[in-house]
């Protein structure tokens, strides 16, 4: 750097080996990496970054679009700041560091240390920066509070209402697969409405896909059918909008449903189409029922309780109910081993006892 250290230009070997601003010894006789570095900017930083997030859902807008990943705030504070300083291309082995204070709710302050080696000399420097915290209510939330919804999927049965267990568990389903998509990043899936009547349960959607995925997903699990109602409600942005009905019949009689069929008790354990997949409990076997022959519903397996077995006699047990304390009898099913002083699951339909598996 000191001008008085140039040498006159005869002087050729010893000018080809220094720098020429600041005279220190440089191979080649270029600018030597010191001056480069001092002439260089290298370190940039903006005076503030904002971060907009869903007061209600905690949501972050990022390019234009919102999304779900949840990041505690200085960990986005220091994200955002590492994604907006600017450095120099060849600067290497950086290290930043980021002290961060919150000034206000709606500010912070970053501190920031950033240092690394620029053509083979080390440098540091930092820069202060202003981090704006912005609220603003995302499209969700903004589609929830409007009431907004693409679709209801209705759920009822065929000849009968759906039980209290039915119900229960097409809600389970119904929120499992509104979480599995949310996960997946399809944000605007959501379940608006999870509604109760006399016949069945509505649900109502954010998406149509989430409409069909929930329809189909209880189907699966539950049996019967479904078919798809599409209803004009308007035009948007010159695109016709619709609404689905999904419309969802569970099958007259489902898993765990105990059965009557020829005078016997059997446990339905799966439907396909109109034919029940069925256990007869008496004699072990599984049976392939046509519905029709079905005569009735006896109850569900769920609503069996434990008996104690007191003695068995051949091939009848003497079952303890355990409401009254009065022994009862029933006949021990096929191939079964039961001795007394073990329990039971018994079902009661009427005056006959089912003893179940
Ligand atoms: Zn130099
Ligand atoms: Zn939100």
């Amino acid at each position: 750097m000191c001008p008085t250290r140039r040498y006159s230009g005869s002087d050729m070997d010893i000018r080809e080996t220094i720098c020429p601003l600041c005279g220190n010894p440089s191979p080649g006789g270029e600018v030597c990496g010191q001056c480069r570095a001092e002439k260089t900017l290298w370190l940039e930083c903006p005076p503030r970054v904002s971060a907009v997030i869903c007061p209600t859902c905690g949501a972050r807008k990022e390019a234009g679009g919102w999304c779900d990943l949840h990041i505690e705030r200085d960990e986005l504070a220091r994200q955002l700041i590492t994604r907006t300083i600017r450095l120099h291309p060849d600067l290497r082995d950086i290290s930043l560091a980021i002290t961060l204070d919150d000034i206000s709710v709606n500010r912070s302050r970053a501190e920031c240390r950033v240092c690394g080696t620029l053509f083979g000399v080390r440098v540091e420097g930092s820069c202060g920066i202003e981090v704006e915290w912005k609220r603003e209510q995302c499209d969700r939330c903004c589609r929830i509070s409007g009431s907004y919804y693409e679709g209801v999927v209705q759920v009822r049965a065929t000849g009968r209402r759906p039980s209290a267990r039915e119900v229960e568990e097409t809600t389970r389903i119904a929120c499992a697969v509104e979480s599995s998509m949310m996960e997946s990043g399809e944000r605007l899936s959501f379940i608006s409405r999870l509604e109760e009547h006399r016949d069945g349960i509505d649900i109502t959607v954010g998406s149509q896909r989430l409409g069909s995925e929930i329809a189909a997903a209880i189907t699966r699990e539950l049996g019967g059918r479904f078919t798809t109602h599409p209803k004009l409600v308007g035009e948007k942005a010159g695109r016709q909008v619709f609404r689905i009905t999904y419309s969802l019949r569970l099958p007259r009689y489902s898993r765990g449903d105990i059965i009557l069929v020829s005078g016997r008790h059997m446990e339905v354990l799966g439907v396909e189409g109109r034919q029940l997949r069925c256990l007869d409990h008496v004699s072990g076997l599984v049976r392939s029922v046509p519905e029709r022959q079905v005569e009735r519903r006896a109850g569900h397996k769920g609503d069996a309780a434990a008996w104690m077995v007191a003695f068995r006699d051949g091939d009848l047990l003497g079952v303890l109910d355990p409401r009254t304390g009065i022994t009862r009898e029933v006949k021990l099913p096929q191939g079964r081993e039961i001795s007394p002083g073990t329990t039971v699951r018994i079902m009661e339909d009427g005056d006959r006892l089912v003893l179940l598996e």
